[in-house]
């Protein structure tokens, strides 16, 4: 088989977790929580910003695309907008990402973990060619999961939850990497109904079917695709803001990391 583990350059740690999901799920705030949470702990990790637009980060990374490319001038000197200059600095970025592998394998050995925060505007890592370099450049040197971070309290309505499990989905199909939904800012809304949901999809049609714009039938046939999703992913409830949910996040990464070893 062509699996990585059996590649001459493969590695067992550090552990690559790579956050993804929508604008203002919270993932860059989850990141600074898991890092706080790593400190007190004494998990030895590494934090990896690939957000060129970034202006501020609550965490210290210790690799920063902004050190490499300064997106303003990328947009100046190619003439693009802000989304065509994140896009092409995350992929002057990619080119040199061997480099950027190369710094993290040279410190193997002290690291257990490498949290990885994506850019704002999701489809611009899981829809490019730069994001699908980076996610394979990690994912055969190092085990490597994806989270999928949730804004739970707007998941709440039906339809926003179901484009929510069908993104979660693509990226899972895509990636083909473990996947950990990370049902966030669960102070707000506990993350509860969705479970429920995932494990009951006649539990999902009658609170969908409240909604008379939803048909029913797309309903009943998407519930049968996700529900062979749902079987194939692990889900936490976590609050980056007031750090419920850490040890259980933690768990999620060694079992997908388990996971990953054995299929991948
Ligand atoms: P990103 O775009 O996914 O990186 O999202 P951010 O981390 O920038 O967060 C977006 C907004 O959600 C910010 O206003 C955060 O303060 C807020 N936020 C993030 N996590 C939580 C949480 O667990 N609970 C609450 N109540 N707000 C949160
Ligand atoms: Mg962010």
């Amino acid at each position: 088989s062509s699996s990585v583990n059996g590649s001459p350059n493969f590695r067992r740690k550090p552990v690559i977790i790579i956050v993804v999901g929508m604008a203002g799920s919270g993932k860059t705030t989850l990141l600074h929580r898991l890092v706080c949470h790593t400190h007190l702990k004494n998990i030895r990790g590494y934090v990896m910003n690939l957000d060129p637009a970034v202006m501020t980060l609550p965490y210290a990374a210790n690799i920063d695309v902004r050190d490499t490319v300064k997106y303003k001038e990328v947009m100046k000197q190619f003439n693009l907008g802000p989304n065509g200059g994140i896009l092409t600095s995350l992929n002057l970025f990619a080119t040199k990402f061997d480099e950027v592998i190369s710094v993290i394998e040279r410190r193997a050995d002290q690291l257990d973990y490498v949290l990885v925060d994506t850019p704002g505007q999701i489809e611009i890592f899981t829809w490019s060619a730069s994001g699908a370099i980076i996610t394979e450049a990690f994912a055969s040197t190092f085990p490597t999961v994806v989270t999928y971070v949730i804004d739970t309290p707007r998941s709440e309505d039906p339809t926003t939850f179901m484009s929510n499990m069908l993104y979660a989905c693509s990226i899972l199909y895509k990636t083909r990497l473990p996947l950990i939904l990370t049902f966030n800012k669960i102070d707000v809304a506990a993350h509860q109904f969705a479970l429920e949901w995932m494990k009951d999809f006649e539990a999902f049609q009658a609170a969908a079917s409240s909604d008379n714009s939803y048909t029913s039938t797309l309903t009943q046939s998407l519930s049968l695709v996700l529900d062979e999703f749902y079987n194939n992913l692990k889900s936490v409830g976590v609050s980056a803001v007031s750090g419920v949910g850490m040890e259980a996040f933690f768990k999620a990464v060694e079992a997908s990391t388990e996971e990953y070893m054995e299929n991948y």
